[in-house]
């Protein structure tokens, strides 16, 4: 939205609706003109992308102005919002033919024009999407993207339906927001078989790729074999620009709530599963996904690396439990960094377990090191701070489950606090407990 023309004979409400239009829009330019005849010559000699006008103007009727901008050839799909004083029953009985996009009362007071128009904006708002369009006639196909381009959406056009499944299924889920197919094309697949395939065998919901059909048959059983094999509406042809752009918009619409509500589903199942001080898994997640983790073959072999903060209590003690939680979000960040592939969990208070996929002896060895060395230079907050780690590999213990592989992995970190800390313990096969470079060398 660039540009917005509000046409009011009062030159107070002319200077109040640009107030509000320019605070809701920012960067749009707002003209106003004071009568008909004014606004007829500007919107002749300029485009809007939104039109306001008074349901009464010094020098002509509202509605007559509103006829006017409908047939003309600038401004035939412009909103326009009329703005009057009183629920009219004229604007009510003539406002729809006359071609009234909305109506805001103005006896409601202008600072409720900003949130009327907002409201107005997120309905009317600019099509945003990628769509997927299917027609077998060039010259219809050339006609329906020139309408589409007009609002802003760009199609990628195909000329069969078995092209069309083939880009679908090419792309990552959820990249199409709309798929607009002719019914009948000239390839073995008509446009109720791609629909069926899109939904029987691909399973896409009607929310999640609306499709539009386009067909040239009024028949109602056409109409209702459309809807049998999951359509979302159809547009019969010879197409109407707004018949069609209706229906492209009220999808998209539907399209982009669905996204929404995925989004927040998976923002609500990530805070579920997530430490919140630190970033890492919660043991929760460890007692459902880390179990799968574990078991699964492409993760072999598998390691468990129990971390725990040395003399934590005495960091707090001295430098105050806040500082304490700085340390702890620093060691949860440096888990995620260093195993991306891996599955750190904040076990405990300041305990941490980290499962570690496909390691031999050696480079498990290696990333727990690394992993000390790393903790013993990091200073979070200024503070010196280390951990000792215990670790324990699934190959080398083939009876324990994840469970027991942890509570072994414990008891070598109970061994490296015994040994004096800042240090790492492997417990190896038949049980035997072991400094990790010792054992190496
Ligand atoms: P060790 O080297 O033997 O592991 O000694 P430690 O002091 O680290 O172990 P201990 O289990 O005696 O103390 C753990 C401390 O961690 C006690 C508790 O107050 C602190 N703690 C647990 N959760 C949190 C937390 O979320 N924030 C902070 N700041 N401290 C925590
Ligand atoms: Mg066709
Ligand atoms: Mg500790
Ligand atoms: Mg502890």
């Amino acid at each position: 939205m660039r540009s917005v023309l509000v046409v009011d004979g009062s030159a107070v409400s002319r200077e109040l609706l640009t107030r509000v239009i320019s605070e809701e829009l920012k960067g749009v330019r707002v003209t106003s003109c004071g009568s008909g005849h004014e606004a007829l010559e500007r919107l002749a000699a300029d485009r809007f992308d939104l039109i306001t006008t008074a349901l009464v103007l010094p020098d002509m009727d509202g509605l007559y102005l509103c006829r006017h901008i409908r047939s003309s050839e600038n401004h035939y799909l412009t909103p326009i919002i009329v703005t009057s004083g009183d629920a009219d029953g004229r604007l009510l009985r003539e406002g729809f033919t006359a071609g009234v996009t909305d109506y805001f009362e103005k006896s409601s007071g202008y600072q409720a024009f900003g949130p009327f128009l907002r409201r107005f904006l997120d309905r009317h708002a600019g099509l945003t999407g990628r769509v997927l369009y299917v027609e077998d006639s060039h010259t219809v196909a050339a006609l329906t993207r020139k309408i589409l381009e007009r609002h802003n959406l760009r199609a990628e056009h195909v000329m069969s339906a078995e092209e069309a499944l083939q880009l679908v299924r090419a792309e990552p889920r959820g990249a199409f927001d709309l798929v607009i197919t002719d019914m009948a094309l000239k390839g073995e697949l008509s446009g109720g078989d791609l629909l069926h395939v899109l939904r029987t065998q691909l399973r896409y919901f009607q929310e999640e790729l609306p499709v539009l059909v386009l067909t040239g048959d009024e028949g109602v059983n056409t109409q209702l074999g459309v809807f049998r094999a999951g359509a979302n509406d159809f547009v019969s042809k010879p197409l109407v620009e707004e018949i069609l752009m209706a229906r492209v918009r009220l999808l998209l619409t539907v399209k982009h709530q669905f996204d929404t509500l995925k989004h927040q589903a998976q923002a609500m199942q990530r805070m579920a599963v997530t430490d919140s001080l630190t970033g890492v898994y919660n043991r929760h997640y460890l007692a459902n996904e880390g179990i799968r983790f574990a078991a699964d073959k492409r993760n072999q072999p598998l390691w468990v690396m129990i971390v725990d903060l040395d003399h934590f209590k005495q960091i707090n003690d001295n430098h105050g439990h806040l500082t304490g939680d700085v340390v702890l979000t620093a060691i949860g960040q440096l888990l995620s960094e260093r195993f991306p592939d891996g599955l750190p969990v904040r076990f405990g208070g300041e305990e941490f377990a980290v499962l570690v996929p496909r390691c031999s002896r050696q480079q498990a060895g290696e990333r727990a090191e690394e992993l000390r060395a790393a903790v013993a230079s990091l200073k979070p907050a200024g503070v010196s701070i280390s951990v000792s780690i215990g670790i324990a590999c699934a190959e080398q213990h083939p009876d324990a489950n994840l469970n027991a592989l942890m509570a072994l992995a414990d008891k070598a970190l109970y061994a490296a606090k015994a040994a004096g800390r800042n240090r790492i313990y492997v417990n190896d096969a038949r049980n035997q407990i072991q400094p990790l470079l010792q054992a190496a060398g």
